[in-house]
């Protein structure tokens, strides 16, 4: 049997970072900043989410960078849009369907005393 699996992202969140210049052409409020959540999943069903991951892309210049490589100066912006980006519900969909069968199973092992 073949099984499809592996991880997969989507974007949470995308806004812009308002009273800050941009890094590297220093044009004033053309940073966004965007979450991303990877997740693994089976069959293309998500399973469970894997973590976060920080992006900021200039418009004007183009410059996108991570989490990591950010300036000082785009991280106010970061941990406030970090803490608005939650893990939707569906990224947990196949943990979901996964312990429906298991709560059966508990449920006739009790009740079958
Ligand atoms: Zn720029």
């Amino acid at each position: 049997m073949i099984f499809f699996f592996g991880t997969r992202s989507s974007t949470l969140l995308t806004d812009k970072l308002y009273h800050t210049n941009c890094a590297y052409c220093n044009e004033p409020d053309t940073v966004y900043l965007s979450v991303t959540s990877s997740y693994f999943h089976i069959f293309w069903i998500p399973a469970f989410p894997i973590g976060k991951k920080y992006y900021s892309h200039c418009v004007h210049c183009k410059q996108t960078l991570t989490g990591n490589q950010m300036p000082a100066t785009y991280q106010n912006g970061l941990s406030e849009i970090a803490q608005r980006a939650k893990v939707p519900i569906w990224q947990f969909i196949g943990l979901i369907l996964l312990s429906i069968p298991i709560l059966f199973i508990i449920i006739a092992i009790i009740f079958a005393k």
